[in-house]
């Protein structure tokens, strides 16, 4: 299901293709986060128009709202109740267990907690959460993961690991159930061990030996420093095998994401650039841009004035600055497009770059440009 194109010269990145049952998906990929079955502030059509391939959704939520029930009875899984024709790749809701419900118990049988909506008590097992993805007939889904903060001690963290590898194995069992009887969706394993290198070194090993359709990278932007993230993504990944695409979740700054490009990773996810988009700030290459300002009330420029897209050809920033001062719905609209376009255009011409044997330049260039430049 993975094609690798083309290795960078001088990096570890790399291009390549994700065969999926909605379609083929170009690497390095950035997938825009619709939590509940919707990326915030845009229709489907918006997502096709700027290019996107596939888009995430959380389990966890849909789980809880509008739930299995009503999914099942009034759609065939998630594509046919929200419209969007391309790929879904769902997450397995450990992550949001971890950070979001209240009284969350892990055991040896899957995590017992509140649900953050109304108190509801629930149980979700490895083989549940395959169970629920299927449903929700996600070309890709993940396993359930027991994730860890940054601070762990180490024997929690071996502790986590050890529940984290059982799951694995039972998870992968159930899809391969559910793949006998027809589902098509591919499954990705994740592997933790916190910020020791021993443990991400055996929780390598027992991924690789489950041998999964794909890999994440879990355990990163946990609240870590900067440095230690670039020094785990680097060693995690060179653990990984490399005709396996890699996935780090949850990052969606262009330092990280440049990064871990580098590093021959292929795909990400963050809500990021759709909440920035709504808290009034706007990507470009000369780094974020705050259309809340003063200071832009008068400046009839676009956003970004090398920027392609459809908001940038039609609104000025003393437009979009009004918008946000009178708290118009169209303004996250707008800016959300604006956002999520941006990064798109980062990506594709990362993968040019890689293709041309030149991804370290190009790198180094874009982050000095959005981190150094400053706004005019
Ligand atoms: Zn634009």
């Amino acid at each position: 299901m993975f094609i690798i194109k083309h290795k960078d010269m001088e990096t570890q990145a790399r291009t390549g293709t994700l065969r999926l049952p909605h379609g083929d998906v170009s690497t390095p990929v950035f997938m825009p986060v619709g939590t509940n079955a919707t990326v915030k502030a845009l229709t489907n059509d918006d997502l096709y128009e700027i290019g996107f391939e596939i888009i995430l959704s959380n389990t966890y939520h849909l789980y809880l709202r509008p739930g299995m029930d009503i999914i099942k009875t009034t759609s065939s899984g998630l594509h046919d109740f929200s419209g969007w024709r391309r790929n879904y790749l769902t997450d397995s809701g450990g992550f949001q267990i971890f950070s979001l419900s209240a009284l969350r118990k892990i055991s040896e049988e899957g995590v017992k907690f509140r649900s953050h909506i109304d108190g509801s008590e629930h149980l979700l097992s490895p083989e549940k959460v395959v169970d629920i993805q299927v449903i929700l007939n996600s070309d890709i889904q993940m396993q359930l993961d027991v994730c860890t903060s940054y601070g762990t001690p180490y024997k929690k963290a071996l502790q986590a690991l050890h529940t984290n590898n059982g799951w694995l194995s039972r998870a992968k069992q159930r899809w391969l159930e559910q793949r006998s009887e027809g589902y098509a969706g591919e499954f990705f394993a994740i592997t933790q061990g916190n910020f020791y290198k021993d443990l991400r070194e055996i929780s390598a090993r027992a991924v690789i030996d489950a041998s999964p359709s794909g890999i994440a990278i879990g355990g990163l932007s946990v609240g870590e420093p900067p440095e230690l993230f670039a020094e785990y993504i680097s060693f995690t990944a060179a653990l990984l095998p490399y005709d396996k695409p890699r996935y780090v979740m949850g990052i969606g700054t262009p330092d990280y994401i440049l990064l871990a490009i580098e590093n021959g990773v292929d795909m990400f996810d963050c809500v990021l650039p759709t909440r920035l988009a709504r808290n009034g700030q706007a990507l470009t290459r000369y780094g974020p841009l705050s259309l809340k300002k003063q200071n832009y009330a008068f400046d009839t420029r676009p956003i970004d004035e090398k920027c392609g897209c459809k908001v940038c050809k039609n609104y000025s920033r003393a437009y979009m600055r009004h918008l946000f001062k009178s708290r118009e719905i169209l303004f996250s609209m707008l800016v959300s497009y604006h956002n999520l376009y941006f990064l798109h255009g980062m990506i594709k011409n990362a993968r040019h770059a890689i293709e041309d044997n030149c991804f370290a330049k190009y790198k180094r260039e874009f982050l000095k440009n959005y981190y150094e430049a400053g706004q005019e």
